[in-house]
């Protein structure tokens, strides 16, 4: 079958917000067998959003939109989808109520105009809103008038915010499609997620090991970020699961170690339930992270039973007041040093009483580099409870802030190895 999908908005044309409503549901969709066919943005003009989804209709079994539900005076893909479809629109007052109720559970005045949202084209499913007031719209064209044969498809309306569209996705509209558009053949699909290890070389490592499981029907994609390396695994029919199993077996034999975790587990869900497991603490001393580290294991629910704080120190004086960092030490070796980066971990571990300190000090640029220390250079330091102190170099010559996102990775991969070693 194929999808098509619709991201309305001139913001998205102006290049004033990032459409990533295509990535995220291109991936969320993939992830459960199906694939998007085609992908188009259009402004916030009804002429060309009615062209966008006719076009599609004449094509694709499932057509989405996003964008276009809310209230204001740009948000017209209900009402000219109504129009287009001959649908009239009618007011779902369970819809209503809850918009009421979001206002005043937010002590907010509720301006008239926001009912518009309650309003429903004729014979569409409805996908209340958990987290915003606009619905999201199923409508089944059939007849399509839109399609050669008349063949019918299910046309999608979501919401445009992100964090509406999400949760909508994933609790409403994926049970729905797997409801209505049953795929011919289950679909499986397992990634495996590596770092410290180039695209690359993990690709060279297994292409030739994979090729017979491939010549069966496994489908093997590598999907490299800075620093980490997704391996997909997936496929469709009874076979699969084995094929599938087979194949990791396989990976995990080369690159065990530098595998992290698997599906959608992040790097710092993997540290914070380990520690969790093991009822061990952390505490981390930052630099050129800014913080960064500490929001990532922070992001993690249930962080604070293992988490007990940070200290980030930018300057010299502040590594030194808070930490203990050595006046002679700094003089001698460099803010960014093994032996600072150990000083920084022995210091938040003391200060803490955790029984593990991550440290994190480098050089994100763009000035400040020199010959043997250029931009890019970060030490990370580990120091655990019975532990001798560790330090690794690491070199992330990248924009600020893709270094402080590998900077952070590579400092949760160090724990990750100590704590398997140990757990
Ligand atoms: P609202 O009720 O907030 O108006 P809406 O359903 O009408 O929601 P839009 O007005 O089209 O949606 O978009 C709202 C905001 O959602 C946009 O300003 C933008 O920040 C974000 N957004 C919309 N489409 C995308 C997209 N494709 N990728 C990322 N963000 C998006
Ligand atoms: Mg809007």
């Amino acid at each position: 079958m194929e999808i098509e999908l619709i991201t309305t908005g001139t913001e998205l044309l102006l290049g004033r917000v990032l459409n990533t409503h295509q990535q995220w549901l291109g991936q969320r969709l993939a992830d459960s067998g199906h694939t998007l066919s085609r992908q188009v943005t259009v402004p916030d003009n009804g002429q060309a959003i009615r062209e966008a989804v006719q076009t599609a209709l004449g094509r694709a079994g499932l057509v989405i939109t996003t964008g276009g539900l809310g209230p204001t005076s740009d948000d017209i893909t209900r009402g000219m989808i109504a129009d287009m479809l001959a649908r009239p629109l009618c007011r779902d007052d369970s819809i209503a109520s809850h918009i009421e109720s979001f206002f005043e559970r937010r002590n907010r005045p509720m301006p008239e105009s926001v009912l518009v949202q309650a309003q429903v084209p004729k014979g569409a499913v409805v996908f209340p809103n958990e987290h915003g007031t606009a619905p999201g719209l199923a409508i089944e064209v059939s007849p399509n008038t839109f399609h050669e044969s008349g063949k019918p498809a299910w046309l999608l309306m979501l919401p445009g915010p992100p964090r509406e569209l999400r949760p909508m996705v994933d609790d409403q509209a994926l049970p729905f499609i797997k409801k209505h558009l049953p795929l011919e053949q289950a679909f499986h699909c397992r990634t495996l997620r590596s770092l410290g290890i180039g695209e690359s070389t993990v690709e060279e490592m297994l292409l030739g090991q994979l090729k017979p499981l491939m010549d069966r029907g496994l489908d093997l994609g590598f999907c490299a970020r800075t620093g980490q390396v997704d391996i997909r695994l997936s496929g469709s029919g009874p076979e699969m699961p084995a094929l599938i199993a087979e194949a990791e077996a396989t990976i995990r034999a080369a690159i065990d170690k530098q595998i992290y975790g698997t599906d959608d587990e992040t790097i710092e869900q993997v540290v914070v339930g380990r520690l969790i497991a093991t009822g061990e603490t952390l505490a981390v001393a930052e630099s050129c992270t800014g913080g960064l580290l500490g929001h990532h294991i922070t992001n993690v629910p249930g962080a604070s039973a293992i988490f007990a704080g940070g200290m980030l120190t930018y300057s010299n004086e502040m590594k030194q007041i808070l930490l203990g960092v050595n006046e002679s030490t700094l003089a001698q070796h460099g803010a960014v040093s093994k032996e600072v980066a150990v000083e920084m971990a022995e210091g938040a571990l003391a200060v803490s009483g955790a029984d593990h300190a991550l440290s994190v000090t480098g050089i994100a640029g763009p000035d400040g580099g020199t010959a043997d220390k250029p931009v890019g250079t970060v030490w990370l330091g580990l120091t655990s409870k019975g532990s001798r102190p560790l330090a690794i170099r690491k070199f992330h010559p990248y924009d600020r802030e893709t270094f402080k996102h590998a900077t952070v990775h590579q400092a949760l991969e160090m724990l990750r190895r100590r704590l398997q070693k140990t757990g």
